[in-house]
């Protein structure tokens, strides 16, 4: 017998969840682009995507998934022949370092592997080794999804400052904006780039760069900037459609509206506790259950608040997220870029995505499904992880 049939339940790191009324937000007509009202939607909503990213500059909005906004951000401040230094953990950051090759841009990179955040003190050393201060940007991605492991920004622009160094400093947000705390100007973030499907709540198809005077300044140092990349326009529209480089992604903007006011509404600093919360009930679940199970980043203080990573060896992992998605209606993540050599395609990782709209009974819901299933398939654990899970989520609502 399946159990599946309800509510389903995705915990994906992206797309998320998407609240009700976001999705219902996008149920209506196509409105009339040359009115007013997009162009105040739009207005309205640059300051809220300000607001979600804590910061006073700019933001630029494209229609793009963030591999385009890899390219957008990139587009603006480096040029064939320039260099960058990109100090990756995990997974995700070696798509980013890509995206400069392919543009011609020469990539200094550091690999930190698969348990470790990104180490200032190796930045520091590529830095001081940069005689000519050539690196351009330093390609810093906050939350790796495949890993889940967390790096800190802001020790990355402290060294910057100590060495005094000229780079940029880019952080990719794409999983931790709206979930982790960032407060891009305080922190000294100069480029920050994030999407539409994860921490934010919307169906893929947006993506935003946010941008401060410095980076503003290498963008006009460019020889030239590719037309659809280009920011200028999207920041200081003298007509409408450049905003957006053309049709405004209407239904996307209704989307939108209706997600940043639930941030608003909830204050951004609750949305990043209640993720902190959950992102610790859940640990404390995986470590309860024990061996086989395992987080992937021992450190706490070097975990995402948005995604787990778990280990649980091949071939268990995959099996248990058939298992969740055919009797529970629950939907885990696959150990995406977590193969190796005797696992070549990471059946023995899953991945809970907790990122925007979730609560404590969604979280407990997936972690009591994720109990069945281990007992169900005979993966041995400790029974009683829900009940510790419980336990963090009491905790956390009587301060
Ligand atoms: C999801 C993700 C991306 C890529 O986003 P797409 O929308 O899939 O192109 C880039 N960086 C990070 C950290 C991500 O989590």
């Amino acid at each position: 017998m399946s159990l599946a049939n309800g509510r389903l339940h995705m915990a994906l790191p992206g797309p998320s969840v998407m609240p009700d009324a976001v999705l219902q937000a996008m149920m209506r007509p196509a409105p009339d682009i040359y009115s007013d009202e997009l162009r105040v939607l739009t207005e309205g909503l640059v300051r809220d995507l300000k607001y979600v990213a804590q910061t006073q500059h700019q933001v630029a909005i494209y229609i793009a998934n963030g591999h385009g906004v890899w390219e957008a951000s990139l587009s603006n401040v480096v040029q064939p022949g320039d260099k960058v230094l990109a100090p990756v953990m995990g997974v995700f950051g070696f798509g980013w370092a890509e995206m400069a090759q392919n543009l011609g841009v020469e990539v200094e990179l550091i690999d930190h592997g698969r348990q470790t955040p990104i180490d200032p003190e190796q930045v520091r050393a590529a830095l001081l080794a940069d005689k000519g201060q050539q690196i351009k940007a330093v390609l810093a991605v906050h939350t790796d999804t495949s890993t889940s492991l967390r790096s800190d920004i802001k020790a990355l622009r402290q060294v910057l400052d100590e060495v005094g160094h000229p780079a940029l400093l880019m952080a990719d947000c794409v999983a931790s904006l709206g979930c982790d705390e960032m407060h891009m100007d305080k922190w000294g973030v100069d480029v920050l780039i994030s999407a539409s499907q994860k921490g934010l709540m919307v169906p893929p198809g947006l993506g935003f760069v946010w941008f401060n005077d410095r980076a503003m300044a290498a963008r006009q140092a460019l020889a030239r900037v590719s037309g659809y990349w280009d920011w200028q326009p999207r920041v200081e529209p003298e007509i409408f459609y450049q905003y957006f480089g053309g049709t405004a992604p209407t239904h996307h903007l209704y989307a939108l509206e209706v997600a940043l006011g639930m941030i608003k509404a909830e204050g951004i600093e609750a949305v990043w506790a209640r993720h902190q919360a959950l992102a610790q009930a859940i640990w404390a679940a995986v470590e309860y259950w024990d061996s086989p199970m395992a987080l992937n980043v021992a450190d706490p203080e070097q975990r995402s608040h948005a995604v787990t990573t778990v280990k649980i060896g091949a071939p268990d992992g995959d099996r248990l997220r058939e298992w969740c998605s055919t009797n529970a209606g629950v939907t885990l993540g696959i150990g995406l870029g977590m193969g190796t050599e005797a696992d070549p395609t990471g059946a023995g990782v899953f991945r809970f995505g907790h990122m925007g709209h979730l609560n404590a009974t969604m979280v407990l819901g997936m972690l009591g499904s994720v109990e069945a299933g281990l007992d169900a398939l005979g993966i041995a654990h400790n029974p009683g992880g829900v009940a510790a899970a419980a336990q963090v989520i009491s905790t956390a609502s009587s301060v």
